[in-house]
């Protein structure tokens, strides 16, 4: 028997003859280290310039939780940075309050600022709202991430104005993008679905930016292990509570069984705004009658939570 005894062979890189250390299942290509990288850090290129994510001139503020996702858009925007000389970089962390889980990923969001020279700058939800998230969802608790997501909404948007910014860019990879999708689907919130596409209130605020929306969690896992700045940091102890865990779960299944799932989502998601433009679009934009922020209705979500958190 010829085989019996030939030891399984490394794939070669689909693009030089390096041993691969990833294969893309939707495509079929195997790359080596350093066409992995280029791969990874060419698509979120063309994502930016096809998007027009960042403009020369622009200020760039980026929500810098200290966790995976914002680390390695830290790391490709930093690399990507010389070829746009006009460009600057802030990295922006908000301290929600989450005993036993934020103190690290601080400590590690402030090593990476300092590794790529970058100022970093921290907003705390006790300097901003009094308290800190902890004490906020006393007796709450299943409502973790959306009175969290509202608050950090609002605490990025402050540290984001305040080192003077022009975008705000935060760390959603292909992975969220298509579990927000499906969520709003089966929520049946279909203008939500639409709306959701990264920018807030026509241009009231600072608009926000996802340069990874199509790069998949685990490109991200190998992008981070290839750079040996792979941590196995804790996750959210809030995350337990999450309808999106489990929609993350099922996503990830049907990923593996049927790759590609997770971009036609997002091509769905496309499909439908295009149809939906200017028929969704009409609500005039009216401003909170508490804090003036820009709104749909008469009170924004953080005035109305602030009234029911008692803040
Ligand atoms: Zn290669
Ligand atoms: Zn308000």
């Amino acid at each position: 028997m010829v085989h019996e005894n030939s030891p399984v062979k490394t794939p070669s890189c689909s693009l030089c003859n390096e041993p691969a250390v990833y294969h893309d299942k939707k495509t079929g290509r195997h790359f080596c280290r350093d066409h992995f990288i280029a791969d990874v850090e060419g698509r979120v290129a063309d994502t930016i310039r096809s998007r027009n994510l960042i403009v020369p001139g622009d200020h760039v503020a980026i929500a810098l939780s200290g966790g995976k996702d914002s680390t390695a858009l830290l790391m490709i925007l930093a690399r990507l940075l010389p070829s746009w000389d006009t460009v600057r970089l802030t990295a922006v962390t908000i301290d929600e309050g989450i005993a036993g889980y934020r103190e690290d990923t601080i400590h590690s969001a402030d090593q990476m600022a300092a590794k790529y020279r970058l100022c970093h700058t921290c907003v705390s939800f006790l300097e901003l709202f009094g308290g800190t998230l902890d004490a906020f969802l006393k007796g709450c608790e299943p409502e973790a991430c959306s009175v969290c997501g509202i608050l950090r909404r609002k605490a990025l948007n402050v540290g984001a104005e305040r080192v003077g910014a022009t975008r705000l860019a935060t760390g959603h990879n292909l992975d969220d993008e298509a579990q927000s999708v499906f969520m709003n689907v089966l929520r049946g919130d279909l203008p939500r679905l639409v709306r959701d596409s990264g920018s807030d209130s026509k241009g009231m605020f600072i608009p926000r930016i996802k340069p990874l929306m199509f790069i998949s969690e685990k490109e991200i896992a190998v992008y981070l292990m290839l750079h040996g700045a792979w941590a196995d940091l804790p996750e959210c102890p809030y995350a337990v509570h999450a309808l999106r865990r489990e929609v993350r779960g099922m996503l990830a299944t049907l990923e593996s069984k049927h790759p590609g799932t997770m971009l036609h989502l997002m091509e769905s998601k496309a499909k439908i705004e295009a149809h939906c433009s200017g028929v969704l679009d009409t609500e005039p934009v009216r401003h909170c009658r508490e804090c003036n922020d820009p709104c749909s209705g008469e009170t924004c979500q953080l005035c109305q939570l602030k009234g029911r958190l008692g803040i």
